[in-house]
């Protein structure tokens, strides 16, 4: 990488040169000794957008003012609110509108999708996942599977990883799906895995997973705002994802999921509420249930109305920015990042995250090899609590692992030769 150099002014001229430079403006940048913080948590917490507060306020005012008549009255009537960011969230995650639904949060739309895609019988009865899967993902699991009366031993295929470094490689999971292909109920796979970052080809696993027979659904969480997604092309059954973390929609915002159009009008079982029903003929208060098509049909309660707002200053700017540039910028901020930290922190630093930008989104996680006469954990421990007390902040994933993940909509180049410029300090 010819143009780099990790000085002021190399960071200054990268940052001047950015198109998405102004977006930065648009959040609320945390601070720390006065100074703003490097903030490397998007993938954990996003940063609150200047213009969520609007919208905040916009309900509670609509609340104070109208009461109940909110539901009804302009602008923003709550009765349809979750439609306001419905063309939104399919334009992130490259869904049809009718495909996608902002509703409850990833883990209770987890279960919603397993009640409706996870029906074993004697022959297919078997959960592929990915050994060392997010804690929720696999107690959700788990516990479906006992809901059904089968046996995690039995019944949960976890797949470990084939690669060194605690990643997988394509052909262990196509050797995985074969392995099972005969028993195997449904693939659950995360677009991007939170631990190591790597990404994965969600068109070529859920290809897979379909040739063997079962149902493929993804987890989207360390996706969703972090690649340009295209969940319709891919195939997939189903897929859930969370709004917090890239999307930056703050403390347990309403989550998102997917169905496919193919199911838009299934007659599978699920668990039902009002809200799902069909939307003329609700109000009609009868007590059978007809589903609304699409992924409208599994909402469950009237949307937390204060949880959906900030989503909708997010959404104004991703539509903005638009995911294809973000990703180009999101390629160059990692990009630099890791030439950086192979070039300067080589002997300190070990990058877990696969070297391909196809195998990965913003996020790096780094091991550390080594520093101060320390090693492993310790080591790791001591650079992370050095980064935090400087204003450089990370995430830590126990056992050993720092993540380090740019942001396109808001960190720079100065943020990254921030961190890096930390890291040699703590060394010398
Ligand atoms: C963040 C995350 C979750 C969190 O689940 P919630 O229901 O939002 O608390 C679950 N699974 C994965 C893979 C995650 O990354």
């Amino acid at each position: 990488m010819t143009d780099l150099h990790p000085t002021d002014d190399w960071a200054r001229a990268q940052d001047a040169a950015d198109p998405l430079r102004d977006f930065r403006a648009q959040f609320h940048i945390p601070r720390h000794d006065g100074a703003e913080m490097a903030y490397f948590c998007g993938n954990s917490l996003g940063l609150q957008p200047k213009g969520a507060r609007a919208y905040v306020d916009e309900v509670m005012d609509k609340w104070a003012r109208d009461a109940v008549e909110g539901h009804f009255l302009e602008p923003a009537p709550w009765m349809p609110y979750h439609e306001l960011v419905r063309d939104g969230i399919a334009q992130v995650v490259g869904a049809q509108p009718s495909e996608v639904v902002a509703m409850n949060s990833l883990t209770a739309n987890l279960h919603l999708m397993m009640v409706s895609f996870f029906r074993p019988d004697a022959q297919r009865n078997v959960i592929l996942m990915e050994a060392g899967a997010f804690p929720s993902d696999r107690h959700a699991m788990a516990s479906q599977l006992h809901a059904h009366g089968l046996s995690v031993d039995a019944h949960l295929v976890e797949v470990e990883p084939d690669r060194e470094d605690g990643t997988f490689s394509m052909a262990a999971i196509e050797r995985a799906i074969a392995e099972h292909r005969d028993r195997l109920a449904l693939v659950l796979w995360p677009g991007v895995q939170y631990r190591t970052g790597q990404a994965f080809d969600l068109k070529e696993i859920a290809r897979l997973g379909h040739a063997a027979g079962a149902i493929v659904g993804f987890d989207l969480a360390h996706a969703v705002g972090n690649l340009p997604l295209q969940l319709h092309d891919s195939g997939a059954d189903f897929a859930v994802w969370c709004h917090y973390k890239y999307m930056n929609s703050g403390p347990g915002a309403v989550a998102g999921c997917f169905v496919h159009e193919r199911h838009a009008h299934t007659d599978r079982p699920r668990f039902a509420g009002w809200w799902g029903h069909d939307q003329a003929t609700r109000f009609r208060m009868g007590p059978e249930f007809v589903p609304t098509p699409g992924a409208d049909g599994w909402q469950l309660s009237n949307p937390p109305i204060l949880g959906l707002a900030p989503l909708r200053a997010s959404l104004d700017l991703f539509t903005q920015a638009g995911m294809p540039a973000l990703r180009a910028k999101s390629e160059r901020l990692t990009g630099h990042l890791e030439a950086l930290i192979r070039a300067h922190l080589g002997d300190v630093l070990q990058i877990v995250t696969p070297a391909s930008p196809a195998e990965r989104g913003c996020q790096l996680s780094l091991r550390v090899a080594g520093g101060r006469g320390m090693t492993g954990r310790s080591a790791g421990r001591a650079l992370f609590e050095c980064l935090g007390a400087r204003g450089v902040l990370g995430d830590w994933r126990e056992p050993d692992v720092i993540r380090i993940s740019p942001a396109p909509l808001y960190n720079t180049h100065a943020d990254v030769l921030r961190f890096v410029r930390t890291v040699q300090e703590w060394q010398a």
